[in-house]
């Protein structure tokens, strides 16, 4: 016996070891005893029905079903007394990495690794807040990748992830960082210019884990030099970015506040408009018929306003939300009247996280019934995520569920206060009773 081959077992030993602690844990989680979440009301989101002397029984980290109270085949029930169950929320543009308070040019200060370290911090804070699944839109240096995947692996707290990596735009535009001047010589990550660059960089993307492409179609509010009706990339260039990204089973999600960049993103396929602010009736019925979904932020511009220079944000960003905010708030409207898809997306990282759901009063105020704005988070925001096991409290799906005080349909802004939350079958927050 060589020396080796002599050596073999031992160095192997911890390998071994933690294969075998491996397969207990999974036996263990798939023997996982039966248990039960017992509350007041269980909200069908789909139909708006509302379940009372039912049960929510979990096995492992599925929803095994909902069943009468008086069947219920197990004994170990939580009950949550006078709230209501519904499914875990779901935001579909937030920026979970980076400092939320540092606006601006404070925003140059923090390195890829710490932005990533903030994100464990708002990770967390955003689950408490009931929001169990988002959608990350751009992140410099992959640090969406570790945290969706840190989360994935159990290392640390947080939501269900879809996340972009790096956003894609042109030279100079919503998508680059203009706060340098040319010595600095810097462009963000994403910058793609023409196709050739455009095909690389989104070939990048897919390689180091993206799962969804995030584009700028036009100027933005807290962009330096950006003007909000520019349209930035070309029809021929957005064109390419879906093909590809369709090609490769990533969806296309682009941001947009002029008008004719709103349209000419709808036209070359984008999945979504993040924003939408200047849409107008044309932009209306174009986003019907192609289909495409309307993330629109309508709470984030009181707070930028409220916040104003104090909080880091530019003159120049504040102008630009006063131009944006209101149009945006009645294009939403219109667009709900319409029948046009939408998703619910807040741009949390522009404003602190966890205050996700204040974003559900402005949207009934401005045309949806609560049932419709739930769904929003709910329903169609898994759809447009492509997560077909969250989003509803159903057989086999994730037991991602939370609990609000009363009754959402009556009371959206309960919302913002959930009592408790769960994701994949564990407890992640619960007000105890008093
Ligand atoms: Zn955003």
């Amino acid at each position: 016996m060589t020396r080796f081959t002599r050596q073999l077992p031992h160095r192997l030993l911890p390998f071994i070891l933690g294969c075998f602690l491996a397969s207990v844990t999974a036996i263990a989680q798939s023997t996982d005893a039966l248990s039960a979440l017992s509350a007041a009301r269980i909200l069908n989101v789909e139909t708006g029905e509302l379940l009372r002397d039912h049960v929510i029984e979990i096995k492992g980290n599925r929803i095994q079903g909902i069943v009468r109270a008086s069947n219920a085949s197990t004994t170990a029930v939580i009950d949550l007394g006078d709230v209501t169950l519904l499914p875990g929320l779901i935001d579909a543009h937030v920026h979970l990495t980076g400092d939320a308070e540092a606006q601006g040019y404070q925003g140059l200060a923090a390195s890829v690794p710490r932005n990533t370290l903030f994100g464990v911090k708002n990770a967390a804070a955003t689950l408490r807040a009931g929001f169990t699944t988002v959608r990350n839109v751009g992140a410099d240096g992959f640090a969406d990748v570790a945290l969706r995947d840190a989360i994935n692996e159990g290392d640390i707290v947080g939501p269900r992830m879809r996340v972009s990596g790096p956003s894609l735009g042109i030279t100079g535009g919503h998508c680059d960082n203009n706060l340098l001047p040319p010595q600095y010589d810097h462009s963000s990550m994403g910058v793609a210019d023409g196709a050739a660059e455009i095909l690389k960089n989104l070939r990048r993307n897919r390689k180091y884990g993206a799962d969804v492409v995030k584009i700028c179609a036009t100027g933005g509010v807290l962009s330096k030099g950006t003007a909000i009706g520019d349209a930035q990339y070309s029809s021929p260039e957005m064109a390419l970015i879906v093909n590809e990204s369709h090609r490769r089973g990533m969806k296309v999600a682009a941001h947009a506040h002029g008008t004719a960049g709103i349209k000419a993103a709808i036209v070359a396929g984008v999945d979504s408009i993040e924003h939408a602010s200047l849409i107008d009736d044309e932009g209306i019925k174009l986003a019907a018929e192609h289909n495409t979904s309307l993330v629109m932020d309508i709470f984030v511009s009181d707070f930028i306003l409220a916040g104003g220079e104090a909080a880091g944000f530019l003159p120049e960003s504040l102008a630009k939300e006063r131009m944006v905010g209101a149009a945006q708030r009645e294009g939403f409207r219109k667009a709900h009247a319409a029948g046009v898809n939408i998703v619910f997306g807040t741009d949390a990282g522009v404003y602190t996280h966890g205050l996700n759901a204040r974003q559900f009063p402005y949207m009934v105020r401005f045309g949806m019934s609560e049932l419709e704005a739930i769904q929003a988070a709910t329903t169609k925001a898994a759809e447009l995520l492509d997560f077909d096991e969250v989003g509803s409290l159903k057989a086999g799906h994730f037991a991602d569920i939370i609990a609000v005080p009363n009754n959402p349909l009556t009371d959206i802004s309960v919302l913002q206060t959930p009592v408790f939350v769960m994701k994949n079958g564990q407890v992640i927050h619960q007000v105890k009773k008093p």
